[in-house]
């Protein structure tokens, strides 16, 4: 519920302004007023003086009567009444953790993928190394400095790390 629906303007000006309201009239509270001048929409939501022609809603009742503003008033009576505000944001609040769940169902694939290449790695290291005669040496240590980018902590040197390893080892 957004606070303009539970509340009337007819018990906002007389909370706030002091303001009586009598058969949808009243006497205007922001000059001398002997007749009442103002009147209160059928609604209830609305008022306008019709001597100075200033009107509008709750909201205005209050800039008019505390002079604050637009976000003042509303805060005041949010408070004033003990309403508790609607959730703000909620659509995007939730469209926030969607976005969130997506982000970690990929790191997740991610995560698992970075796996499954270090295992052929660590494969492809220790047959290497049985038939290790010296001459491979450069080759044990490249595969060695894959797997480390593949454990780092740096998550744009594991991505580098897992192209390298499926463009030159085909994982
Ligand atoms: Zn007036």
């Amino acid at each position: 519920m957004m606070i303009r629906d539970l509340l009337t303007v007819s018990q906002v000006l007389q909370d706030i302004a002091g303001v009586k309201v009598k058969n949808r009239q009243y006497a205007c509270w922001l000059h001398s007023d002997r007749h009442p001048s103002g009147r209160v929409s059928r609604d209830d939501k609305r008022f306008k003086c019709f001597q100075c022609g200033v009107g509008g809603t709750i909201f205005d009742v209050v800039m008019l009567t505390l002079n604050v503003s637009f976000i003042e008033a509303k805060k005041y009576l949010y408070q004033y009444y003990n309403i508790t505000p609607p959730e703000t944001g909620g659509r995007e609040a939730k469209l926030q953790l969607k976005r969130l769940r997506e982000e970690r169902e990929l790191e997740a694939a991610f995560n698992e993928k970075v796996n499954s290449i270090y295992i052929d790695l660590a494969a492809m290291h220790r047959a290497l190394f049985k038939y290790d005669d010296g001459s491979l040496e450069h080759i044990s240590y490249a595969l060695q400095e894959l797997m480390n980018e593949l454990m780092s902590n740096d998550p744009k040197r594991r991505v580098e790390a897992v192209r390298a390893a499926e463009k030159w080892w085909g994982c």
